[in-house]
């Protein structure tokens, strides 16, 4: 569903990407591990477009991110959703308007309808009560949530999480796991985080791809990543994260 061909990506002369190759299929869940600056972030931007590779091809079910028209891009992008580190909610609209608001206005849908599906992924990610409160007045782990439901809200193909739970006050980190968890399980979205949480990695994840300085250096199933890495590098990760 999502392919990187060569994708090469510099700030300046640092080259934060090199030569990259990776493909996600339809329905997985790929994590993204390794230490901070290896480029993980990155990876979820690009497919973002919120920046530009500098080499190479993006493609998303097929259709061209990358090198692509602007009208191509706007196609590809209705197919990705993505959650990030900080919620980034319209703090002047409640929460329903919150998640209606790119339904109607990108999607076209009647607002009704854009409110009933809204109501019900409040219903999914447990706040089926605050459809009337303002970001404000939630908790980080609701608003996480909130933010969750409105990346849903459009049927993306793909969900992009960015470290959602890294700004989170510890004891609200497992709630917002969990609603991830139960997405993983209960609906067929292709998934991509990038997370220091080894242990939702290793429950949510088909497949977990350890990064070192913009390269993928060891792939494979959790329990082989987590249970017997075969680079060093990989164990030096994750003795220091676990
Ligand atoms: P972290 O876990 O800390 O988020 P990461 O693996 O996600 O790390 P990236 O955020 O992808 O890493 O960053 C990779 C490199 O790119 C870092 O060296 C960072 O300083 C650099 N970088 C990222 N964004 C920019 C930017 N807008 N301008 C310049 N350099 C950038």
């Amino acid at each position: 569903l999502i392919r990187l061909d060569q994708v090469t990506k510099r700030f300046g002369d640092n080259t934060v990407l090199d030569h990259l190759d990776f493909s996600v299929e339809a329905g997985k869940h790929v994590t993204l591990i390794g230490p901070s600056g290896s480029g993980k972030t990155t990876i979820l931007r690009l497919l973002m477009t919120l920046t530009k590779p500098d080499e190479g091809t993006i493609t998303v079910d097929g259709q061209r991110l990358f090198p692509a028209s602007d009208k191509e891009v706007r196609e590809v992008r209705k197919k990705i959703g993505m959650v990030f580190q900080q919620f980034n909610l319209f703090p002047n609209m409640p929460v329903l308007r919150n998640i209606t608001e790119a339904p109607v206005t990108v999607l076209g849908l009647p607002k009704d309808e854009a409110e009933e599906r809204a109501r019900e992924l409040l219903d999914l990610v447990g706040l089926a009560d605050k459809c009337d409160a303002y970001p404000a007045q939630l908790s980080g782990g609701q608003q996480q949530r909130v933010a969750i439901a409105r990346a849903l809200a459009m049927r993306p193909q793909v969900l992009l999480l960015d470290e959602v739970t890294s700004a989170l006050d510890p004891e609200l980190v497992a709630g917002v796991l969990d609603v991830l968890r139960d997405i993983a399980r209960s609906t067929d979205i292709t998934m991509l985080c990038v997370t220091h949480e080894m242990n939702f990695a290793r429950d949510i994840s088909d497949q977990v791809l350890m990064f070192d300085s913009g390269r993928i250096i060891e792939a494979g199933a959790p329990e082989k990543i987590f249970s017997e890495p075969e680079q060093d590098r990989t164990r030096e990760f994750l003795s220091a994260v676990l």
